[in-house]
């Protein structure tokens, strides 16, 4: 009868609609794991080091009497855990504003050929220390349309890494041109490599090839995460290719022309 077909077309709705809002909710499930992972991870990385800060200092305090010269590989490793410290806490405050859109990106015609060259000399300084040799293939002039810090900071993340997992005589190449409509920029090395397993892993937030030798490194396992968020607020894009025990090359697009406000990023100040 009618009634009966009435309340079996509203249960049926309810179901419906309890089936799609379960639906809509997954992706902020999914949000707010991984938040509470990112959460975990970070306490539990900084962690290492506090505690590392609180028994030298116990050490420290146990022989008053002592000289700083007879105490100094004590005040070494309390400064070396500090400064991962604060590099841990940089990139965190990094990626958690970035999350919550409370970056603001300045874009303004950015001197790219100049940058990648002056970055590239502060860097051969640091990798003439360890014999690894930097070569740059750039285009003049090469603009890009971005935020010169997020782009600098980029370009530190990468040729940082090149620097760290390429051991002594390796080499470095940074590449700068424009490519179509594209400005294409790659930093490659010949050293260590990624595995092929490891290779869609580098991207995720604290995740290290191989923990023991970044550690030893003083990575913090967030410099790739933060590289795909300022490659992604320009509106370009990352691709990294890599060979065990042959070497890594990580390539970069952005768009050439100036994009509008709206596209440049969500982020942007209006
Ligand atoms: P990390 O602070 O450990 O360098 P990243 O997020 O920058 O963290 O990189 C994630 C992982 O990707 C690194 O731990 C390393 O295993 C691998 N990796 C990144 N760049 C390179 C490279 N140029 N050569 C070899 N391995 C790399």
């Amino acid at each position: 009868d009618i009634a009966a077909a009435i309340i079996a077309g509203m249960v049926i709705s309810i179901l419906a609609g309890l089936f799609l809002a379960g639906r809509a909710l997954i992706p902020i499930r999914n949000a707010w794991e991984r938040q509470q992972r990112f959460v975990a991870d970070a306490s539990h990385e900084l962690r290492t080091p506090t505690a590392v800060i609180h028994a030298q200092t116990e050490l420290l305090l146990r022989h008053p009497t002592h000289s700083i010269e007879q105490e100094s590989p004590h005040i070494a490793v309390v400064l070396k855990e500090s400064k991962r410290m604060n590099r841990l806490l940089d990139d965190l405050l990094t990626l958690a504003r970035s999350d919550s859109n409370q970056l603001q990106i300045q874009t303004s015609d950015i001197a790219l050929d100049a940058l990648l060259k002056e970055l590239s000399e502060q860097f051969k300084l640091l990798a003439r220390t360890k014999g690894v040799n930097i070569v740059t293939e750039l285009n003049v002039p090469l603009s890009l349309w971005g935020d010169e810090g997020r782009i600098r900071q980029l370009l530190v993340i990468l040729l940082d890494n090149a620097l760290k997992y390429t051991p002594s005589s390796g080499r470095i190449e940074v590449v700068g041109r424009y490519q179509g409509h594209s400005v294409y920029i790659s930093v490659s090395d010949n050293g260590c490599g990624i595995a092929e397993d490891e290779l869609p892993y580098v991207f995720d937030r604290f995740y290290r090839g191989d923990k023991v030798r970044s550690r030893a490194e003083g990575g913090t396992g967030l410099g790739l995460s933060i590289a795909e968020w300022i490659v992604d607020v320009h509106g370009g894009t990352i691709r990294i290719d890599s060979k065990v025990n042959m070497g890594t090359q990580v390539e970069l697009l952005f768009p050439r022309k100036r994009r509008g406000q709206t596209e440049t990023s969500k982020n942007e100040s209006p």
